[in-house]
């Protein structure tokens, strides 16, 4: 995840839920992409440290487990950059230019000059940080499966050139790899819609307040349709069965109405972010710890790079 700003609950359902889970059966690496982040926020980058002890602290307060999973900074290993370097030699243009994520923030991101070398490698930078840890999977939201896509036939192209060294990673995706925000649209921090992680009660009943339901019911009189209605998937995510189907019944009733529908999610949803921002707080507490888990997980990950890039430079020739 790039460090470009608190993690939010699209985030969190789309991968982190995943990283979680997955940790328990399989050896996972989950490291912060802050030369990422500077592929779009070269001009500005003094923002990216905090960030980056954001996003560890997000990762953490959600249950990520420092003794089962290894997490670290992605410019802390030189490693990536090598690859990223000769993966690039191999790397058709156009392979990047059709890219679907490449042009849509071509188009969304009016304001920054994305036209750089960077930007456009965004991809093979990807493909390095994934292949040097030959994984199984990655876990992301569906809107990154194209980079995984891309990153399948940098590594087929590598292995078709020097021979077998990379597998092809899958996409792991959970059961909710979009997940919209108040207004409708995915939730992004870069939209505004978006209700962060470690946002404290408060805001998140008042960015709940705020989300737009069926648009046909007008009145609190009239019968609402459910399905159509975003406060009700979030329902679906954080409130008991029986609250939903009670919510289900009463909206197609008209026996509540938006407001207090509204109240009752955001309890809920407050209620699914207490432990995170308990455990949240326990970290904050303890800042030596959190450098103590980073210095760890870079050691560990360099270990296993390091490998890959003998490998590596012996397939190409290079050694
Ligand atoms: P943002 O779009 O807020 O800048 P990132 O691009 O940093 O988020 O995404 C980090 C991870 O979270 C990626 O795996 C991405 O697929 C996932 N993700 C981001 N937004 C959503 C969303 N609205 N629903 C599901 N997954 C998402």
């Amino acid at each position: 995840m790039r460090p470009t700003g608190p993690l939010h609950l699209g985030n969190y359902h789309g991968a982190l839920a995943n990283w979680v889970r997955l940790q328990a059966e399989y050896e996972c690496f989950f490291f912060v992409a802050d030369w990422h982040a500077l592929t779009s926020d070269y001009e500005n980058p003094a923002p990216i440290r905090g960030y980056t002890r954001e996003i560890l602290l997000d990762w953490l307060a959600a249950g990520i487990d420092p003794e089962a999973s290894t997490l670290f900074i992605q410019s802390h290993l030189p490693e990536h950059a090598e690859l990223y370097l000769l993966l690039g030699m191999i790397t058709p243009v156009p392979w990047l230019e059709r890219n679907p994520t490449y042009k849509e923030q071509i188009e969304q991101l009016q304001n920054r000059d994305l036209s750089t070398y960077g930007f456009l490698g965004y991809p093979v930078l990807q493909a390095a940080d994934i292949i040097l840890y030959k994984p199984f999977g990655v876990p992301v939201g569906v809107d990154q499966a194209p980079h995984v896509e891309i990153t399948r036939e940098i590594a087929r192209r590598f292995n078709f050139l020097y021979g077998p060294v990379f597998p092809e990673p899958q996409v792991i995706l959970t059961q909710t790899p979009k997940l919209l925000g108040t207004d409708r649209r995915k939730m992004s921090k870069s939209y505004g819609n978006a209700i962060f992680l470690n946002d404290p009660p408060e805001a998140v009943a008042a960015k709940v307040a705020t989300m737009i339901t069926d648009p046909q019911r007008m009145r609190r009189s009239d019968p609402g349709n459910p399905e159509v209605c975003n406060v009700f998937d979030f329902h679906k995510l954080y409130s008991p069965p029986e609250v939903v189907a009670e919510v289900d019944r009463k909206c197609r009733t008209a026996g509540i109405g938006c407001v207090e529908c509204k109240k009752l999610m955001a309890g809920h949803l407050n209620a699914f972010l207490e432990p995170m921002r308990a455990r949240r707080r326990g970290y904050e507490s303890e800042p030596q710890r959190l450098e103590r888990i980073i210095a760890a997980g870079n050691e560990k990950a360099r270990r296993v790079a390091q490998a890959t890039l003998e490998e590596v430079r012996r397939a190409v020739g290079l050694r």
